[in-house]
Order: structure tokens, then C-alpha cells, then sequence
């Protein structure tokens, strides 16, 4: 074994993550955050296997702490659908759903704000993607009628109906929400299943797969829903579930899509321990949306930012175009950086070091005087020019 130096071992014991006391605005954080009670829980469940003594071989049937009431009956209700699974993330669910129902060499239809974990997923799969455009600068609004037309096109083209369809709900760049019912009646015209990845949606916004009228709907827990992760969340509707569950032919109870068992552990743990707050906040889902509007209305009250996305907004996740930082960071002694500088001097984090020109952020969680603070910073940072 080669000698692991002093000062590597030094280096992992004092595992520092400095963020406390800063307002954070990066989007993939604020929906991740963990409550008192999940903080609570993790120093009991933090050893490995911790939540499998009680467990007779399929972990969804543990009764001790709670998973099968959680994932067979609270999930469930809270989403809408016939049955839920928990998987490792929003990624491997749609991996797994379309492992389970797409053919190799088969052609899916996807939206063009997919997020690039559909891209892997798809091309882990051996799948083909065909895109329904978006109205590009600067509203990147996805034409939902045009799912119709693309699924026409690759029958032509193929001599079969897409193996599957899938709509970002929302974006992770411009939090546009796509008209996801019109896209389900399409895909059931046509008889192509339907996936809504939901990975910004569930936990933050009401969402019900029954009502969509989709087949599958995915979403993220530690994008969304206060767990620590690394956890996704996948809703199934009706006959389709026959097959992204069927069980191993040798381990009875073991379903193959899953290899035989799901997260366990912390990333269930703060899952659960955090819902009974994820589904009284998913209520107050249109204070969010006020003060995403607010914000963003006096975000754009400074000269040359502009919001990007549909508007008004409709989703805590914004893309802002600031030219005024651009401009700036050209003569600016740190450059490009200067942004993320000033904004760290203020006690806010989030914007990704050296962006300047255009940036997402997002507003979830926070209060009117945290967002004020945070419009008071960009104003006097913007006065740099
Ligand atoms: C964050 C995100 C994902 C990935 O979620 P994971 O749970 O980390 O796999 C997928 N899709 C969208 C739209 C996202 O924003």
C-alpha cells in the first residue's frame, strides 16, 4: 500500500464546509435545505445500514420507522399516482423508466430544456432523442402542440411511435412551466407514455400525476424536498408499473429496475423526517411565487437586468440576464470575478465564480426582508459602474 501522507489524512478529518450565515441563491440548494427535525434525525440514522433492522428483505415493507406506510400510502397521496418508488435520484428514475420501457435502438421524444441527466440517461439506454424546439431568446418557450408533429415524425422516419416522451416540469434553466396536461393528451392520442420530470416541481409546487395525465413522474429530494440525498422519487400510473417493477426471477421479492433495493439509510431518513414541512410549504406555494415576482420586478428595476424564461414568472428558479455586471467586469481589477466577490462581502453566495453576464438564481425559502437584503446588494453592487 502506497504511504498516505500526514497531511492528506489531516485534511479529511476536518470535513469544513463554510456557508453558515450566508444567504444562498444557488437554485439546486434552496429546495434541499433540511429542517430542525431531519437535522434531529441524522445523527441517529447516520450508520451504514442503519434503517435495515427491521427490514425482512424488501425495504418499501419496513414498518419500523414507517417506509411502508411513507412510500405505499403518504407518496402516493401526496403526488397522485398509483404506486411510488424511491430511487437514488431524479436521474436514475428516468433511467430506470426507460430501461423498463424502451427498446435499445428505439427513439424518444424530448423537450429542448431537457436537463442533460435525460441526455445520459437516454444515451445509457441506447436511445435516440428527437427534441420539441423551444421559441428560443428570451423566452425559450417549449411548443407543446409540437409533440404531436415530432411523434408523427418519427414513425415516418422509424415505422414506430416513439418508446417514450418525456416534459421538463419545470426547466432547471429558465423555470418556464410547460402546459403538461396538453402535452399528456397528445402522448395518449398517439398511446406513447409519458414522463414529467418534476425534479423542481415536487416538494415545492403542487403536483398530481393523476391530473397531468401522464404516465411516470420523477422528482428530486435533496433538489426539493429538505433530504439531505441522495434520493429521487418516481410516480407510476396504471399498467405501465407491471414492468419498470417486475421482480427478479431468482430473488422473489427483489425487483430488478430497483437491484433489489432502493436508498436507505440518511437520504430516506431526512426524506421522511422532513415531509410533514414539504407538504405544509407545497401549500404555501403561491407566497413563493409573489416573491419570485417581486423580486424579480425589482431586480429588473435596476438598469440592464432582465429576467429570461417566461414572465411573469412563475417559478422561485430564474434566469437573469445582467448586462450591468457584464459591463462592469471589464474594468473591473478582479474581472469576471468581481461579482461573485462583492456579493460574498454582502453575505450572499450562490452565483457561480466568474459569471457575470448572465446567471440563474432562486428565491425559495426566503423571506420578504432576506429578499430585500439581497435586491439592496445587487443595486449598490450595480452602482460599481
Ligand atoms: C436537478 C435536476 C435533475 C437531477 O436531479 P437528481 O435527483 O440529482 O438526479 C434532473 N432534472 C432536472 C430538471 C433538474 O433540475
Amino acid at each position: 500500500m502506497a504511504e498516505i501522507l500526514e497531511k492528506e489524512l489531516h485534511r479529511l478529518e476536518r470535513m469544513e464546509r463554510s456557508v453558515k450565515g450566508f444567504l444562498n441563491l444557488n437554485p439546486i440548494q434552496r429546495g434541499g435545505i433540511l429542517t430542525p427535525e431531519a437535522k434531529k434525525a441524522v445523527e441517529e440514522w447516520a450508520d451504514g445500514y442503519s434503517i435495515c433492522d427491521f427490514c425482512d428483505g424488501v425495504l418499501e415493507s419496513i414498518k419500523k420507522p414507517p417506509i411502508d406506510e411513507f412510500v405505499h400510502k403518504t407518496l402516493p397521496k401526496f403526488i397522485e399516482s398509483d404506486e411510488v418508488r424511491l430511487t437514488h435520484g431524479a436521474r436514475e428514475a428516468k433511467f430506470m423508466v426507460m430501461h423498463a420501457v424502451c427498446k435499445p435502438d428505439s427513439t424518444i421524444v424530448v423537450d429542448s430544456n431537457a436537463h442533460y441527466s435525460t441526455h445520459v440517461a437516454a444515451e445509457r439506454n441506447k436511445l435516440h432523442i428527437v427534441e420539441v424546439e423551444n421559441n428560443s431568446y428570451p423566452e425559450y418557450r417549449v411548443d407543446v402542440g409540437r409533440y404531436a408533429d415530432k411523434i408523427e415524425e418519427v414513425k415516418e422516419k422509424t415505422g414506430k411511435l416513439p418508446s417514450l416522451a418525456l416534459i421538463t416540469f419545470p426547466d432547471g434553466n429558465y423555470g418556464n412551466l410547460p402546459d403538461v396536461k396538453r402535452v399528456a393528451s397528445i402522448c395518449s392520442e398517439y398511446d406513447v407514455p409519458l414522463l414529467v420530470n418534476a425534479a423542481y416541481a415536487i416538494g415545492r409546487m403542487p403536483v398530481s400525476l393523476r391530473d397531468i395525465g401522464a404516465d411516470f413522474v420523477v422528482g428530486s429530494g435533496h433538489k426539493s424536498m429538505a433530504s439531505s440525498g441522495p434520493i429521487g422519487i418516481l410516480g407510476v400510473m396504471g399498467d405501465l408499473s407491471d414492468s419498470v417493477f417486475r421482480k427478479s426471477r431468482e430473488y422473489r421479492n427483489k425487483e430488478v429496475e430497483m437491484l433489489g433495493c432502493g436508498p436507505r439509510g440518511l437520504p430516506l431518513i431526512t426524506l421522511m423526517a422532513s415531509f410533514p414541512t414539504v407538504y405544509k410549504r407545497v401549500q404555501r406555494w403561491g407566497v413563493e411565487v409573489e416573491n419570485a415576482r417581486f423580486f424579480i420586478e425589482k431586480m429588473e428595476g435596476i438598469d440592464g437586468i432582465r429576467q429570461l424564461g417566461i414572465k411573469p414568472t412563475e417559478h422561485d428558479l430564474n434566469f437573469l440576464e445582467t448586462n450591468v455586471f457584464y459591463e462592469i467586469s471589464k474594468k473591473h481589477k478582479k474581472g469576471r470575478f468581481f461579482l461573485y466577490r462583492e456579493l460574498k462581502k454582502r453575505n450572499i453566495i450562490g452565483v457561480k465564480p466568474g459569471l457575470t453576464r448572465n446567471f440563474k438564481l432562486s428565491t425559495y425559502g426566503f423571506n420578504k426582508d432576506e429578499l430585500k437584503k439581497i435586491i439592496d446588494a445587487f443595486k449598490e453592487i450595480a452602482m460599481l459602474k
